[in-house]
């Protein structure tokens, strides 16, 4: 039997048809249907039979490393939960989710916490991947709303792509851009990037520029559109406020080429060409992801970013606006049920005592959180403080991860309540757990998951769960029930859970926030089992879906008004110095996806790049006596990486390139977060995960 899902590794959210026999998966394809990629899949989407089935799955509860029925694993989790609530409040209880997760696990484990037990120290591996670009949206549009439709790829007349090697990370949407490109082939490529990558290959231009100093090109454009009259001054002054300040900003730190060429290392020629075809380009679509997300001024970024598209008035058109690229394939959805910190539900937050009224009238919440709780890397340093003493880990593997990755790892060892639930047998944080909870994963679970183009998608679960392994939702749920939440808890189907979920987010809303899905409040469970891809919002006014936002001119800020935002640009925190004197950038690779727990089991992915790598440049190979393929070190106060150097051109000099894919379990010495400080961006806490700092030596 053919069915339809969804991919569960990257933010493309590609369809897939997965062939079930025998109980099992024995073949996928792309779903031609499919709006994300019409029929396509890369390589880690072909390979994903690959890893279903039982083997190396964790198939039992464990409690205190002895197997436990599931009836004693929850009554476990909620009386240790209940001891530590009642002697240290709900404070000292937290959860760190997932983007692997379902809308519906996210949803239910967000009420749970925030809602019931009163904490809001809930937050997700989506704080590492997308937390700038959330902020940056909600300062310069009232909410987290992302603009754009795949569809503006097609029609689009240039294409910048800022801190995104979208050819191994968003391969499919780089293959649409490929196509664009061949099919129009006066559409311009701009990459701007400190590496050269394989997404370079389509480049008409390639800014090299210096690490973290992204910012100063879009405050350059911003003046230099000023400066040559390129405006939309009635866009401008019909939709947006605060351009003055911008402008000033802009330039106050970005006066004129010269001074941007010199600090960000690009020749002058080079950002001329750049501000001419911006200038000049209507149609203009600057596509980021995380080399602008991972920086302490990740936010600023951003919002240079949107200051360009709102200048000029391209954005809710075809083929225009500022696109960031989710990395993981429900980022989104984790955002649009409050799964950080600082959200509550449905794009509410604890800013506005309205919302938090709100949320708990919606969800009758006896014991409501008020204020925000600690972002992924403060609640990690609260573990290590010992002022949380519970954590429940989903989906998620944070001891490779985070920053500061063996600190994290000493936290988590010295923590009195740690329940991790996964499906894997084995992973370096599940070793740490004192109750292990086996979740059900991709081809078992169902549910729901929305992509970078806010396309909600279902994945269906289309083979029996091996062992004991359970949905998160039901685990979340059996937990609140024995906490004495029994009503509010009492679902027994994912649909139940989407519709309560779409009903929130209609709930009060009045066109005051742009998530709204509650048109799909009312669906049948039959409907929810056969629903097609659709873009939110979907509402009485879109029934349909929404390809863009703000064709209307109209934002969610109290004035109505898209904000600019004056950005003064900062270089990275971690600089090299004598001591420690390379810059070291972290990133993906082609085939394998975040701490390797599946896609390291399928052998056809392991052999692209069989273990971790040092990327330095022969210049540096011969200044610091590396030779090419052999083992080498990389140090600082943090910690070391070890791993083969692969000497190469496509950094520049001064910097390297480690993978950030391997874990204790599967390489040793190699975890890129053993190097990176915990530094935030100050507005969003996503670390600063680029821009590391160390020493090298051969070993
Ligand atoms: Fe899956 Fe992303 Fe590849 Fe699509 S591009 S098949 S969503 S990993």
């Amino acid at each position: 039997m053919i069915n339809n899902t969804t991919c569960p590794y990257c933010g493309v959210g590609c369809g897939v048809k997965a062939e079930v026999r025998d109980r099992d998966i024995i073949a996928v394809s792309g779903d031609a249907e499919h709006p994300a990629n019409f029929g396509r899949l890369c390589v880690k989407g072909s390979a994903l039979h690959e890893t279903t089935g039982a083997k190396d799955r964790l198939l039992t509860p464990r409690v205190d490393g002895q197997d436990a029925s599931w009836d004693s694993a929850l009554d476990s989790v909620a009386g240790r939960l209940q001891q530590i609530i009642e002697r240290d409040g709900p404070g000292a209880v937290a959860m760190y989710l997932s983007g692997q997760l379902l809308t519906e696990d996210y949803y239910v484990a967000n009420k749970l916490m925030k809602g019931f037990i009163g904490s809001s120290h809930v937050d997700t591996n989506s704080r590492l991947c997308m937390s700038s670009t959330v902020a940056g949206y909600k300062r310069a549009f009232g909410g987290d709303l992302m603009p754009c439709s795949y569809e503006d790829i097609d029609s689009a007349e240039l294409m910048i792509l800022v801190g995104s090697n979208a050819a191994w990370n968003h391969p499919i949407l780089f293959q649409r851009m490929a196509a664009a490109k061949k099919a129009n082939p006066a559409l311009r490529v701009v990459v701007i990037d400190p590496r050269r990558t394989a997404t370079s290959d389509l480049a008409d231009l390639q800014l090299s520029l210096k690490p973290g100093s992204d910012a100063l090109i879009f405050d350059l454009l911003l003046s230099e559109l000023e400066r040559r009259s390129r405006l939309d001054t009635d866009y401008i002054a019909a939709h947006t406020e605060g351009f003055d300040d911008a402008l000033a900003a802009a330039r106050a730190s970005a006066p004129d080429i010269a001074s941007v060429a010199l600090a960000t290392d690009l020749a002058e020629a080079e950002l001329a060409q750049l501000i001419d075809w911006f200038c000049n380009t209507e149609k203009t679509l600057t596509l980021f992801s995380q080399g602008i997300n991972q920086s302490s001024s990740g936010t600023d970024k951003v919002n240079a970013i949107i200051n360009c598209h709102l200048a000029t008035g391209r954005l809710g058109k075809p083929g225009m606006g500022p696109f960031s690229l989710t990395g993981q394939p429900n980022a989104m959805g984790g955002r649009e049920v409050g799964g950080l910190a600082n959200q509550l539900a449905a794009h509410m937050d604890f800013a506005s005592e309205a919302n938090i009224d709100r949320v708990q009238r919606f969800w009758q919440a006896p014991n409501m959180a008020r204020q925000e709780g600690y972002k992924a890397v403060d609640l990690f340093d609260a573990i290590e403080r010992g002022e949380i003493k519970a954590v429940w880990i989903m989906a998620t593997n944070p001891v490779v991860s985070l920053p500061e990755a063996d600190r994290v790892r000493r936290a988590l060892a010295q923590c009195e309540l740690v329940i991790v639930s996964e499906c894997m047998a084995q992973t370096d944080t599940l070793e740490l757990a004192h109750i292990a909870l086996p979740a059900t994963t991709w081809g078992e679970k169902s549910g729901t998951v929305t992509n970078s183009e806010r396309r909600i998608s279902r994945q269906r679960g289309l083979l029996a769960a091996p062992g004991e392994a359970r949905n998160d939702w039901w685990a979340i749920a059996e937990v609140a029930k024995r906490l004495g939440y029994a009503a509010a808890f009492d679902y027994c189907t994912p649909a139940q859970i989407f519709r309560e979920h779409a009903a929130l987010s209609g709930f009060e809303n009045q066109g005051s926030r742009g998530f709204d899905i509650s048109g799909l409040s009312q669906i049948s469970d039959a409907e929810y089992d056969q629903l097609q891809p659709i873009q939110w919002p979907v509402n009485a006014t879109n029934p349909e879906g929404s390809e863009r936002l703000f064709s209307d001119g109209k934002f969610f800020t109290p004035s109505g008004r898209a904000r600019f935002l004056a950005i003064t640009p900062r270089p990275p925190v971690q600089q090299p110095n004598a001591s420690l004197p390379l810059q070291i950038n972290t990133g993906r690779i082609r085939d394998q996806w975040h701490t390797m727990t599946r896609t390291g089991r399928a052998a056809r992915l392991l052999q692209h790049r069989p273990e971790p790598f040092i990327e330095i440049h022969p210049l540096d190979a011969e200044r610091f006596g590396i030779r090419d393929g052999e083992i080498a070190e990389l140090s600082n106060e943090l910690g070391r990486y070890v791993a083969r150097a692969s000497v190469c051109e496509q950094q520049r000099p001064g910097e390297v390139f480690i993978p950030m894919h391997w874990s204790r379990q599967f390489s040793g010495s190699a975890i890129s977060g053993s190097l990176i400080a915990s530094v935030v961006d100050p507005v969003s806490g996503q670390p600063e995960a680029k821009q590391g700092r160390a020493a090298i030596r051969a070993l």
